[in-house]
């Protein structure tokens, strides 16, 4: 069932420190589960209700710009480092290779330009809390200058292998979550675009 207001936990950052308000843990009564074949207990359930407080840090700038209709990657700057300029997507807040903070870029023309479909799997069956419409067509991506492969869902259209897919971004109530970024084919239309998402 969903929460009302005063049952949510909610935190700002306020002087550099976490500052929660609202409620974090609702207690719920348990049940007992009985054998129907002997009439005698075996256990019961354990309800439990509570606020995970998910930090970003360092990835912050990678989800809040998904708000606004951007693809940030990193990159490695090291002049020292044998792998100087590696873009990295999904997001690297280090470089693997030389362990230096990479630089947080811009790679929104990059993905609309080249990105392809380099794999993908449909899956019927999800896991708990999935809030994808099933089947799931989850897709890797490549892009042209980035050396890792992005995982995500294509929203509209049949993945293929090679096919060119376009980012679209949740711009509307976002989630400040991975789901805020989509895929569709090349040639999707505005109208085609599920509620919220926009190019
Ligand atoms: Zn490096």
């Amino acid at each position: 069932m969903p929460k009302k207001e005063d049952e949510k936990g909610f935190v700002d950052v306020i002087n550099g420190r976490y500052k929660p308000r609202g409620v974090f843990h609702i207690p719920e009564a348990n049940q007992p589960i009985f054998n129907k074949d002997t009439g005698q207990l075996a256990g019961i359930t354990n309800p439990r209700d509570m606020t995970y407080m998910h930090s970003y840090g360092g990835e912050a700038p990678f989800f809040e710009n998904l708000s606004k209709g951007k693809l940030m990657a990193t990159r490695c700057d090291n002049d020292k480092c044998e792998s100087k300029n590696s873009v990295f997507m999904p997001f690297r807040i280090y470089c693997p290779d030389c362990l230096r903070k990479a630089t947080v870029i811009d790679m929104t023309d990059i993905a609309r330009n080249t990105a392809i479909i380099h794999s993908f799997i449909i899956t019927h069956r999800s896991g708990a809390f999935n809030s994808l419409a099933i089947p799931i067509k989850f897709i890797n991506i490549e892009f042209d200058t980035v050396v890792t492969i992005l995982m995500s869902y294509l929203t509209v259209g049949e993945p293929e292998i090679g096919k060119r897919v376009i980012p679209i971004f949740r711009t509307k109530n976002p989630t400040y979550t991975i789901t805020d970024l989509s895929f569709v084919l090349e040639g999707t239309s505005e109208t085609e675009l599920p509620e919220g998402f926009t190019f």
